[in-house]
């Protein structure tokens, strides 16, 4: 399988150390609002991923991280810890805040049927791990002490800034000159943040004699490192990722454990709605559900998003969402035939070419052409299924025996040219869902909707 790698910034073969398992761990929500349709849009693609790789064979061993702490609402360790934030609006307590949308994700989660992960790994039941990283960087000489926690010194890390290509020059000369004065570099980050005089932060512990609570960046290689080991196969995000989180990430990881933290690293672009960026004050911030609202499946969207490519600029609109849903119905009734039909043989070709499009950069667009233009049979919608996700046969369920008795008897009603009981027949299946369409080859059964 060939896939673009961040690191070394180009597309690549893709050959898991482990041939038995692929290790991968993917950057989850910060648990603190509903996620939007633009933070759905990655987990779909990651999960494609971990489909076409199943598909190819492997064994798959994921964790997904959940935060729940150490947030800021600057990526930059500026602002108010997310958490605290959704406490307040919602005048509950952060422990009531991360449960809550913590139930909300997975349930979104299974609603589009994405694979289970091996984990969902929450940020606060690892804290001893994330202290005991904070040991062993500060025993090799990686961070510092300042009045508000401890700091990686990125300075020590001579290749920090390579992952991203950060210009650090630039960095410096663009940072705000009282942002944490007490910073040895622009690019230092804190791995723990002390609890200040007068601050409410509800969560904390007690670390060096000192309340406080880990940096977001802290926990995704401590929970990586517990779960996964020293070095993972691929590691998923968004591009917003790159430069802050994930760089400091692998500068976390590699400085304490010596190890290339993960063979390839994957980012999906950002999608824009309507032309735009996803933003409050547009009023564009679509969830599920107000997707649901106009009448549209989890399944419509998750179509729509694996038509495009995680690399690249996609613009959502309500169109093609409409087209992307009418290409789903479209192949639920191809399924609806294949049931009608029983000389339809399994379509090795076209299979092949599926196969050649996801193992080319996961191409889904490619695959799906290939369905569109393809005579396929039960077996072959069965593997579409299962590497797409889409849940195409659960939907198109085979009719029981009363509903072909019904159309039995209006084909009957037809050929004694008796139009009124073959009118009020077709009505009859039209509440449960049922269309008879005339061809030259005799009447055949669709789903209405
Ligand atoms: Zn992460």
């Amino acid at each position: 399988m060939k896939l673009y790698n961040q690191l070394t910034k180009k597309v690549e073969d893709f050959n898991p150390k482990n041939k038995d398992e692929v290790k991968i761990y993917s950057c989850g929500p910060t648990v603190y609002s509903y996620p939007h349709i633009g933070n759905f849009a990655s987990y779909i693609y990651w999960d494609f991923l971990v489909r076409a790789l199943m598909f190819d064979g492997y064994k798959i061993k994921r964790v997904i991280n959940l935060t729940d702490v150490g947030h800021l609402v600057s990526d930059a360790d500026e602002g108010e810890d997310k958490l605290e934030k959704g406490a307040k609006r919602e005048n509950k307590t952060v422990w009531e805040i991360a449960d809550f949308y913590i139930e909300d994700f997975i349930k979104s989660y299974h609603t589009l049927n994405l694979v289970e992960p091996y984990k969902f790994a929450r940020a606060t039941n690892y804290i001893e791990e994330e202290e005991s990283l904070v040991d062993t960087l500060t025993e090799k000489g990686y961070t510092y002490e300042t009045a508000d926690g401890i700091y990686y010194d990125t300075a020590k890390f001579p290749t920090y800034a390579n992952f991203a290509k950060l210009d650090l020059e630039n960095l410096k000369a663009g940072a705000r000159v009282d942002f944490s004065s007490e910073k040895r570099n622009v690019s230092d980050f804190a791995v723990w943040k002390y609890v200040k005089p007068g601050e409410n932060h509800t969560m904390q512990w007690n670390y060096q004699n000192k309340a406080g609570y880990p940096g977001w960046h802290l926990e995704c290689s401590a929970i990586i490192h517990k779960e996964l080991g020293e070095t993972i196969d691929i590691h998923t995000g968004g591009i917003d990722h790159i430069p802050i989180h994930h760089t400091n990430e692998i500068a976390q990881s590699e400085a304490a454990y010596e190890k290339q933290m993960s063979y390839f690293w994957l980012h999906c672009d950002f999608i824009k709605i309507d032309g735009q960026k996803v933003s409050k004050s547009l009023g564009n911030v679509y969830s599920l559900q107000d997707l649901a609202n106009r009448g549209f499946s989890p399944m419509d969207f998750k179509l729509w998003v694996l038509q495009g490519h995680y690399k690249g600029d996609r613009n959502f609109t309500f169109d093609d969402l409409a087209a992307a849903k009418k290409r789903r119905l479209n192949w639920r009734n191809r399924i609806a035939i294949t049931y009608q039909k029983d000389d339809i043989k399994d379509n090795k070709e076209a299979m092949a070419e599926i196969s050649n499009a996801i193992n080319d950069n996961l191409n889904s667009a490619a695959a799906f052409s290939v369905i569109d233009n393809s005579e396929l049979s039960m077996s072959d919608w069965q593997k579409i299924d299962e590497l797409f996700g889409l849940n195409l046969i659960n939907d198109a369920p085979n009719i029981n025996e009363n509903i072909k008795a019904i159309i039995a008897a209006r084909k009957e009603a037809k050929e004694n040219k008796d139009y009124t009981k073959s009118d009020e027949i077709r009505t009859k299946l039209e509440e449960q869902n049922i269309a008879i369409k005339d061809t030259p080859d005799g009447q055949i059964w669709q789903y209405l909707n």
